[in-house]
Parts: structure tokens; sequence; C-alpha cells
């Protein structure tokens, strides 16, 4: 059938939308926006408030709608904020750009545009973007986190001061403003959802991207986040003036994965858990530079160490990642001590590579009950039902009140990767139990690195670096009422039992992706933007196609959804 036009000037472009071959349904709109995560919502609601008419599509049913930022712990970046500066945290633009560019690493010749997404996200985190998201609603909790602390030197990986601001109602806190303003737009008829929509191509007519196809997937009631059927329902095809891409990474596709895994890290592991959904399965990459669009930085990913099984998946090899206080003791498989200063939450990047050249795919982190209690947090909306449910009383039990918090006793309860015991010999028993003794840890030389360390953490002076760094940490407020535990003797029964947990590297996040240049445009082979094709969030690398370079500061990926699919979608607006 061939589409036909009816008065283009006042609707925009008429779309045909085939919802199988027998019905016929015409849609009227300016611009499509594949995929409705963050990114995708934020773009529409740009677009949709400016007066344009917007087609979002998904893969998945709507009950997934906020893709992987509502799962998220809703960590945020920002710079200066009044959080901080409550905390006596002093941070500056400069402070956080050097800090950004000694984790970037940013080397290539193609840096050129993710560098300059780099520069203008560092401004609008320490300017614009708090009050942004306060207008609609959003706020966080006064306790600033403190991710990826470096321990280098002052000008290399790492936040120089806590930054990560934490979202009150975590991922789902920072969908639903853009929801919101998405559910309003549709009401108003600004904005139409087809879910269960997955594109397959990209149209393009004259060098200009101008519409989608795809198929149709049968309707699905599986709960948030679980993979839903493929099974074919129909084909679609739609036009419209300009296309925005806000697919997602490539987390969820182990094979994609492995394909793009760079020398540099060692060889992929041979099992790794999936710290995203199924869906975020990098197809419709693929599809936009089949489109004429370039992918740059393939090989720069964001995988963490410190994945732990799910004893409660919703999703396949379903791992949840520890955000972990700095004080466990964390051992390779073989029980040799990581040197520093690959200490927990330190340098994610550093210590994947450190592990990588171990020829064993899992760790180790040696702890108390002390530590566990004051230093796990476990990432995602549902691991925090206290922040996730804005419940300030749940809230203050379980960071300040000195218990192990339900969700970590749920995995000491049932979670495969926990081993406790009241001392080492049975403790090392244990874990050679759940690896099989692949290898084998010997618990003689375990303790005397125990023992070791022991001596010197509670010695008023010492050489061991980790509880320098540890002593640090704790001259932060935040981090000594929430975060870190007063330093102890592992070995002292009164903060026992001992626990070992076994982790293993967690699929996330993709930081490579499609050239984009600072409105949004996908750009061609040449460095040409392709007329009509935008993209934004992860499927940009966050923007520009990695504005993370090498490695991130952390809270700056929703951070870049938010940056980049505002960027895109008024960038589209105005070019209409
Ligand atoms: C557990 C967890 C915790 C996290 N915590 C944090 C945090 O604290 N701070 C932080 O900064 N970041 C965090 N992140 C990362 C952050 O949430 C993601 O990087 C971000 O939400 C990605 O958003 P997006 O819109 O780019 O992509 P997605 O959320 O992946 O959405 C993409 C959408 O596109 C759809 N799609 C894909 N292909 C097609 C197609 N061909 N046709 C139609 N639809 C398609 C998908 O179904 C999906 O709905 C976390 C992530 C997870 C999973």
């Amino acid at each position: 059938m061939t589409p036909g036009r009816r008065s283009a000037k006042s609707f925009g472009i008429i779309l045909y939308l085939y919802l199988d071959s027998r019905q016929e349904v015409r849609v009227d709109a300016d611009v499509i926006v594949v995929g409705a995560g963050l990114a995708g919502l934020v773009a529409a609601a740009e677009v949709a408030e400016a007066g344009r008419r917007v087609l979002l599509l998904d893969q998945e049913p709507e009950q997934s709608l906020g893709g992987q930022a509502w799962w998220s712990f809703g960590g945020l970046f920002f710079v200066d904020s009044p959080e901080q500066r409550r905390l006596r945290v002093r941070d500056s633009v400069d402070l956080a750009w050097r800090d950004w560019l000694g984790t970037a690493g940013f080397d290539r010749p193609e840096d050129e545009w993710p560098r300059r997404w780099a520069r203008a996200y560092v401004e609008w985190a320490a300017g614009e973007k708090r009050a942004w998201l306060a207008s609609m609603g959003h706020s966080v909790i006064p306790v600033v986190g403190w991710a990826e602390r470096g321990g280098h030197f002052a000008s290399g990986v790492g936040n120089s001061v806590p930054r990560f601001h934490v979202t009150w109602g975590t991922g789902p806190g920072v969908v639903e403003p853009f929801e919101r303003r998405v559910r309003a737009a549709a009401e108003t008829g600004r904005v139409q959802f087809r879910f269960r929509h997955r594109v397959d191509a990209l149209t393009v007519t004259n060098g200009a991207v101008d519409g989608v196809s795809g198929t149709v997937l049968e309707e699905s009631d599986v709960p948030r986040g679980a993979p839903s059927s493929r099974t074919t329902a129909g084909e679609f095809a739609f036009r419209a003036q300009a296309v925005i891409v806000t697919s997602g990474g490539i987390g969820g596709d182990h094979g994609l994965v492995r394909e793009a895994w760079p020398e540099r890290l060692g060889t992929p592991p041979g099992v790794m858990l999936c710290g995203v959904p199924a869906h975020v399965d990098g197809r419709m990459i693929g599809i936009t530079e089949r489109a004429g669009g370039t992918v740059i930085n393939r090989d720069r990913m964001w995988h963490y160490v410190e994945g732990i099984e799910n004893w409660n998946p919703v999703w396949p090899l379903h791992g949840i990642r520890i955000l972990p206080g700095p004080s466990s003791l964390w051992l390779d498989a073989t029980g040799k001590r990581l040197p520093p200063p690959l200490y927990p939450g330190s340098d994610t990047l550093g210590t994947l590579e450190c592990l990588r050249r171990t020829g064993y795919d899992h760790s180790w982190f040696i702890l108390t009950k002390k530590i566990i209690a004051k230093e796990f947090a476990l990432s995602g909306s549902e691991q925090n039902p206290d922040l996730t449910g804005r419940d300030r009383k749940a809230m203050l039990a379980s960071r300040f009140g000195g218990a192990v918090p339900g969700p970590v006793q749920a995995f000491l309860d049932h979670g495969e990767d926990f081993v406790t015991a009241p001392d080492v010999a049975r403790l090392v028993a244990a874990m050679n139990e759940l690896t099989g003794s692949e290898p084998a840890l010997d618990a003689a030389a375990v303790e005397q690195e125990i023992v070791a360390r022991d001596a010197d953490t509670t010695r008023p002076f010492g050489k061991d670096f980790q509880a320098n760094a540890i002593k640090r940490a704790r001259a932060y407020l935040g981090d000594r009422l929430a975060r870190v535990a007063r330093p102890h003797a592992l070995l002292d029964p009164a903060a026992g039992p001992l626990i070992a947990v076994r982790l293993r590297v967690l699929t996330r996040k993709t930081l490579g992706g499609l050239h984009t240049d600072l409105s949004s445009r996908v750009l061609s082979e040449g460095g040409e933007p392709v007329p009509g094709l935008y993209a934004a969030g992860e499927a940009a690398g966050f923007g520009g196609g990695g504005m993370h370079g090498y490695r991130s500061l952390e809270g700056t990926f929703l951070g870049g959804c938010l940056f980049s699919g505002r960027v895109a979608g008024r960038a589209v607006a105005a070019s209409l």
C-alpha cells in the first residue's frame, strides 16, 4: 500500500501503520522515538512539549516502560550541590572536569565529540541539572555517596569528592517525572505509544532517514523486566520527519559483549552475570549503522566486578551489583590480595583488568557481619525498598540502625555466593566447597593475610594502604555515618561471624555508541550528520558516542540519558 497525504502542512507527515496485513491505521507524527527507556521518555516529552507529534515505540510491553532506569539505584552525579555543601564537601566544575578527564582517558581522534559532550555534561551537572529535575518534583537523599574513589594519583581515575546523589524514590523516582510528562502529552494526542513494536529497519529516502519498519510482537503480560515473547503478530511501517534512536546498550546480549570485548581487559569471563534486562539487546545499534550511522568506541564498556547472582531473579542470569564500602578484604580466586589501590569501590575497570589476568572468573570479599551491616548497598530499585518506597522511618532504621539491612540479609540467607563461618578454617572450607575447589584455597595462607591486615588496621600507625583509605573515607561525615564501618580486626569475634562473598563479573553499561554531534545528530562515516537521524542515551554512548571515554565517575549514566535525551528532543523539535 502506498502512504497517502492529508493536510501534511498542518499535521506533519502522515504515517501508515500496518498492525497486521489486514488492518491499516493512520497516525500523524513528526518524530518517531525508538525505545521508551529514560532517554526516549525525556526526548519524547521535549518534542511533544515543543508542539510536535511523537510516536514512541518499544518492543517491550507497557509494564516495562522506563527501561533500565526503573531498575536503577537512581544515583546521579551533581557537582557543587547543596547536599555536598551541607556535608562540607567542596566541589567545583574545575575539580569535576579534572576528575572526568583523569577517568575518561580520552586518547582517540574520534573522541572529539565525546569530549565536547563530557564538558557540556559536567557543566550541566554543576548548573541547571538539579534545578531542572527539582522543578519536576525530583529530590535526592541528604547523604551524598562516594563512588569510584580512585586511589592512584590526584590527577588520575576517580572522584576526588563524593558526588553520587541517590534519588529519593531510586530509579522509579527518576522515571516518574518524564513518564508523567509523556502521559500528559498522550492525553492531548501529542504522543502516541506503540508497545510491542520492534523496529527492524530504518527507512531511508534520498539519503534521509524518514521512518521505521518492523515487527509487531504478540501481547505479553510478563512482569516488568522479565523476558517477553518474540512471537510475531504482524508488521508495521511508519514515516516521520525525524527518528530518534534511544534503544539502550548491549549489556543484555553477552554474544555482542564478547565480540566487542577489548584485548586490554584480557579474555571475557566464561560466565558473566547479567546486570540488565534481556531487552538491552543492542540490536537497534546495528540497524542504525545499516541506515548510515556510525558507531565509535565499541570496545569501551563498563562492567562490574562485584556481581552476585540474584537469589530471586527477574531476568536470565540476573546479577546484582554490590556497591561496597572500602573495608572488605579483596582476594582473587587463588587467595592473593588485590594490589593497591584496588580496594572495594575504588577503580572498577582497573580491578576488572587485574582480575582478568588471574585466569579465573571469580574473586572474593572477606568481611565481617559488622562490615556487611554498614557497607553493603545493593544496586537496584527493588533492592532498596526503603528508598524506593520513600519510607523515611524504614530508611533510618535500615541505613543507620546498625543491623544488616533486610535485602542484604536475604542474600546472606538465600544467595548462593555467600558463606559464613566462625573462623577462617571453616570459612575457607565453605569457599572451596562453593567453587568445587577450582582453585583450592589454602586456609593457612588466607589466615596469614587476614592476621597481618588486622594487626596493621588496629595499630595507630601502619603501612597497609587500605587501612589508610578507610581512615580517609571516615573523615567524610556521610561515610562515617552511613557507609564505612569503624576499623576493626576481621578476626574480632565481636564483629563476626566471618563472611565470604564470591564475586563475578556483571555486564551493565555500554560506553561507546552511535557517534553524535552536540545536537544529537547521528554522524556518518565521513562525519556528516545523517539527515533525519538522531540518537540519545546509552545507544549513543550517553552522548557523542562515548562521553565517558574508558571509565566513568558513576551516576553519570542516568544523567547522560537525561542530558542527551533533552538535547535530542529540543534539537529535533527546533529543526522541524
Ligand atoms: C540495576 C541497574 C542499576 C543502575 N543504577 C544506575 C545508577 O544508580 N546511576 C546511573 O547513572 N545509572 C544506573 N544504571 C544505568 C542506567 O539505568 C541506564 O544506563 C539507562 O537507564 C539507560 O537508558 P536508555 O534509555 O538509554 O536505555 P534503556 O533503558 O535500555 O531503554 C531502551 C528501550 O529501547 C527498547 N528497544 C531496544 N531496541 C528496540 C527496537 N529495535 N525496537 C523497539 N524498541 C527497542 C527497549 O525495549 C528499552 O525499553 C543502572 C542500570 C541498572 C540496570
